[in-house]
C-alpha cells in the first residue's frame, strides 16, 4: 500500500477550488428554498398523520432506520462519485465530481464552506424524496411506517454534509462533538480512515454505522469488480492517477494486467 500512496497523483487544489461557479450557486439557493418548502409540508403531513393512525410509537424505529439508510446512501453517492467519472465530464463534472476531487486534495476545504455551498447539492438529491413521501397515502402503520421512515430519510440526507463538515472541523461545536463521542452522527476518527490515501474505503458520512461491516464484506470491491468488467474503467483514475488506480486495482484483484 505504501508504494501505491508514494504513485498517487492528484488534481490541482486551486484548479479545483475556483471551479464552484456562481451559476451553480443560484441553482443551489434555489433549491434550499424548495427544500424547506416540502419540509414544511412533510413535518404538517407527519403532524396530522400521527395521531390519526395512533402509531406514534414507530417513529421511533422509523428515526433510527432513517439513519442507517441515509448513512447507507452517503456511502453509495460518496463511493460513486470519488470512484468513476471524471471533472472534465460536462455538467456533472464541474458540478458533482469536482467537490469530490477537492475534498481528497484539501480535506479541510469543506470547513470554509457556507451554509449554501455545504448543503446546496444535497438537498438536490432529496427533493424527489420528499415528494415521493408527500404522495405516500398513510392508512395503517405500515404505510404510515415507511412515510415516517422517508420523511426522516430526507432529514438525514441534507444534513450529511453539514455531518461531514464537522466532521473535518477542528474545534466543532460542543453538542456535537457529544454526539459524534456517542456515535449518534459520523465521528471524527471514524471519517479519518477514508483520508488516507488512496481513499478506499469507509465512504458513509452521516452516521458512519455502515462503514465497518461494508467493508468487511468488501462491498464496494465487489461493485467495482462488476463495474470493471462491465465498462473497462479503471476504479478512481481520475482521483489518485492512472499509474496508482491500476496497482491498486491489480492488488485488489480488479484488474489482471
Ligand atoms: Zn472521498
Ligand atoms: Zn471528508
Amino acid at each position: 500500500m505504501q508504494s501505491i500512496k508514494s504513485k498517487v497523483k492528484q488534481r490541482d487544489a486551486n484548479i479545483l477550488a475556483h471551479g464552484y461557479e456562481g451559476r451553480m450557486r443560484h441553482v443551489e439557493t434555489a433549491c434550499i428554498g424548495l427544500y424547506f418548502v416540502l419540509f414544511g409540508m412533510l413535518a404538517a403531513k407527519l403532524g396530522l398523520t400521527t395521531p390519526f393512525t395512533s402509531a406514534a410509537f414507530l417513529l421511533i424505529p422509523s428515526f433510527v432506520l432513517s439513519m442507517a439508510i441515509a448513512d447507507f446512501i452517503s456511502g453509495i453517492l460518496h463511493w460513486s462519485a470519488d470512484t468513476w467519472g471524471s471533472y472534465n465530464w460536462p455538467i456533472v463534472g464541474m458540478t458533482v465530481i469536482r467537490g469530490f476531487r477537492e475534498h481528497h486534495v484539501n480535506q479541510y476545504a469543506i470547513t470554509e464552506h457556507d451554509f449554501i455551498q455545504t448543503n446546496g447539492s444535497a438537498t438536490i438529491v432529496a427533493m424527489p424524496f420528499q415528494i415521493i413521501a408527500l404522495l405516500i397515502p398513510v392508512m395503517g402503520y405500515v404505510s404510515f411506517f415507511v412515510f415516517s421512515a422517508l420523511a426522516f430519510l430526507t432529514l438525514w440526507g441534507p444534513m450529511t454534509n453539514q455531518i461531514h463538515k464537522w466532521a473535518h472541523q477542528r474545534q466543532p461545536p460542543r453538542l456535537v462533538r457529544a454526539l459524534q463521542k456517542a456515535r449518534i452522527i459520523l465521528p471524527q476518527q471514524n471519517h479519518s480512515v477514508h483520508h488516507d490515501a488512496p481513499f478506499a474505503c469507509y465512504y458513509c458520512i452521516t452516521t458512519g454505522w455502515c462503514n465497518w461491516t461494508l467493508t468487511q464484506i468488501q462491498f464496494f470491491r465487489f461493485l467495482e469488480k462488476i463495474i470493471t468488467r462491465l465498462t473497462g474503467a479503471i476504479p478512481r483514475e481520475d482521483d489518485i492517477g492512472t499509474v496508482a488506480a491500476k496497482m491498486l486495482a491489480r492488488e485488489q484483484g480488479i484488474i489482471k494486467t
